[in-house]
């Protein structure tokens, strides 16, 4: 199967998430709920042409999350992920 790539990575996320997290979660590993695959968020394939943005998980492609912006609320869905793990001791705004 030859689709065309309409997807950029996770880093794609990076500033509309940072409105969110007060980490950089691309840096995060988050586990697919669907296939269980554990990868850095920096992997997922983003979708921006939709509402906000969709983040679909590079192995099966389930949605991992989605973000929209709708007047001044961010609503962030999570459903896709059973889990994201933080590396604090790679985060250089985490203590500034
Ligand atoms: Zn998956």
């Amino acid at each position: 199967m030859n689709a065309p790539m309409n997807y950029l990575d996770g880093n794609a996320a990076a500033g509309e998430l940072s409105r969110v997290f007060a980490v950089d979660i691309t840096s995060a590993e988050g586990q697919c709920a669907n296939c269980g695959a554990k990868r850095r968020f920096a992997e997922a394939h983003v979708y921006l042409q939709c509402p906000g943005l969709v983040a679909r998980c590079p192995v099966c492609g389930h949605v991992l999350l989605r973000l929209a912006n709708i007047q001044e609320r961010v609503f962030l869905d999570l459903r896709g992920m059973t889990r994201l793990t933080f590396d604090t001791t790679k985060q250089s705004n985490a203590t500034s």
